[in-house]
């Protein structure tokens, strides 16, 4: 289990691992040695609730998913090239949980490369270049993507925005350009949407060009937990088609039942919803690296026409498609779509009685188990707790449970636990946050100023010394 000390493991990680390479609480990382279900284990045994791995989405280390992938890896590891019975059988569950129109896979091994891959059939099919996205929006580490991820380029240090990526309001009717407090909900969707027709329309005008695509989060994780407004979708698809683009779904985070009712979270936004092309991944492998894109007849045939013929060592190779389709015949015989919905909803009704108790919390959103809480400082100003947020999640780990923050303020506690969460789970949860709530307004009460660049939270938080920390960085507590 533990090779090395963990003073060993970090000295050797700082000595051969890219700085740059991403850990949660950088300045106390955690050491995992094991997972099962809901639950991760540190090298000391400690046991942590996991409410933020959305990758081990039927429970970590699944025995009928660890039964699949040991078994097939006995039997044949080989790339795509051969016939396999796997990776059809993948390719016919994944679009038979999709619109009938979306027919043709194609399989890889991250979401990176399922974005990747979407934008370059984009390219192909429409023979246009300018890509609509959504401001905070993440999808992935590759070039392509580092470019159209406002999460990312739009930071200090970022590149600059290339003339062919257009970004777009992040439809968030809580704090975002146009609120649920100001408009109706029929109006919301759109208005946000009318964003997207400008910049197609600026697209047009200023240089005689169509729309590639437009590509987002069917809800929007990095951007804080967002929900669209109703209506949001069809409007933008529409607009976007009359411009000559195509849509794509990033599901990447989002899907596989997550949201509960349906598989994928577009489909929330109606059955006659239709991307041109999904992208899927993260739960998919249930920690195993797998991923797809899904797409039309008529777009995959553009691609051939091309006469480049698409090769991926790895992706729909027959172990990750045995895992894949482990993973799917998991959530369907343990009912966890159905899960989802119910310990979502309690988890949601729970995150709103909580909200009546602590003026802190300024808006509670989800569907499913993908559940946000917004602090402010302030509910009419709605000014961003960003400090107090993290100071949860590092309050919550000293508990032992796993949360993270995020959205452009990272005031946001994100909550996307795997889907075998229970409603006790959500008690010990819900239970535990309202405690250090209430130390955070005792604190915030006590008007102690914050201290910044301090480490361990609990030390100082005992009665005649409060502080709250500033987040050393916000590295260490962002979840993409
Ligand atoms: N899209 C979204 C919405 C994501 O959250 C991520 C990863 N967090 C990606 C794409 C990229 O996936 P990967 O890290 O597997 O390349």
């Amino acid at each position: 289990m533990e090779i090395l000390p963990k003073n060993e493991t970090i000295a050797l990680r700082e000595k051969h691992i890219g700085p740059s390479c991403q850990l949660f609480f950088r300045n106390d990382p955690l050491k995992i040695v094991r997972a099962k279900g809901q639950y991760m284990y540190d090298e000391r045994g400690t046991s942590y609730l996991d409410c933020i791995n959305n990758v081990a989405h039927v429970g970590h280390c699944h025995p009928d998913v660890v039964q699949a992938g040991f078994e097939q890896m006995g039997l044949l590891s080989t790339n795509s090239r051969f016939l396999h019975d796997n990776i059809v059988l993948c390719a016919k569950r994944l679009v038979s949980t999709m619109p009938e129109e979306l027919s043709v896979c194609f399989f890889v091994n991250s979401g990176s490369e399922a974005n990747d891959l979407a934008l370059r059939l984009a390219q192909i099919y429409t023979g246009n270049k300018d890509v609509i996205a959504l401001e905070h929006a993440y999808h992935g580490h590759l070039t392509s993507l580092i470019d159209i991820s406002h999460y990312k380029f739009n930071l200090p240090g970022g590149p600059a925005q290339k003339d062919h990526v257009h970004i777009a309001s992040c439809p968030d009717t809580y704090r975002g350009k146009y609120r649920s407090i100001n408009h109706s909900k029929e109006e919301l969707g759109s208005l946000y949407a009318q964003e997207i027709k400008d910049i197609c329309d600026k697209v047009r005008d200023e240089k005689a060009a169509g729309i590639s695509a437009y590509i987002a989060e069917s809800f929007l994780s990095c951007g804080g937990q967002i929900i669209p407004p109703e209506n949001y979708l069809r409007e933008v698809y529409k607009h976007v088609r009359a411009a000559g683009g195509i849509c794509i779904a990033d599901e990447v985070q989002v899907g596989f039942g997550r949201v509960g009712k349906h598989w994928w979270a577009f489909q929330t936004q109606g059955d006659d919803i239709v991307p041109d092309i999904v992208t899927v991944g993260k739960p998919m492998g249930n920690g195993h690296p797998v991923a797809a894109v899904i797409t039309t007849r008529a777009i995959a045939e553009s691609f051939k026409k091309t006469g480049l013929g698409y090769f991926n060592t790895y992706g729909g190779n027959p172990v990750s498609c045995a895992v894949a389709n482990a993973v799917f015949d998991t959530i369907e015989k343990e009912n966890l779509r159905e899960n989802a919905l119910i310990v979502g909803e309690y988890l949601m009704d729970s995150c709103k009685m909580l909200k009546k108790k602590h003026s802190i919390i300024g808006d509670v959103r989800g569907a499913g188990l993908f559940v946000g809480i917004e602090l402010v400082t302030d509910r009419e100003e709605k000014t961003p707790a960003r400090e107090i947020a993290n100071y949860v999640v590092s309050r919550m780990k000293e508990e032992h449970i796993l949360i993270s923050s995020d959205g452009p303020d990272c005031n946001v506690l994100k909550f996307k636990p795997p889907m075998v969460f229970t409603k006790e789970n959500v008690d010990e949860l819900i239970i535990t946050l309202d405690r250090i709530l209430k130390e955070v307004r005792e604190i915030t009460e006590s008007s102690i100023p914050v201290m910044q660049n301090t480490v361990n939270s609990s030390k100082s938080i005992g009665k005649g010394s409060i502080t709250i920390k500033k987040p050393i960085k916000e590295e260490q507590i962002k979840s993409i």
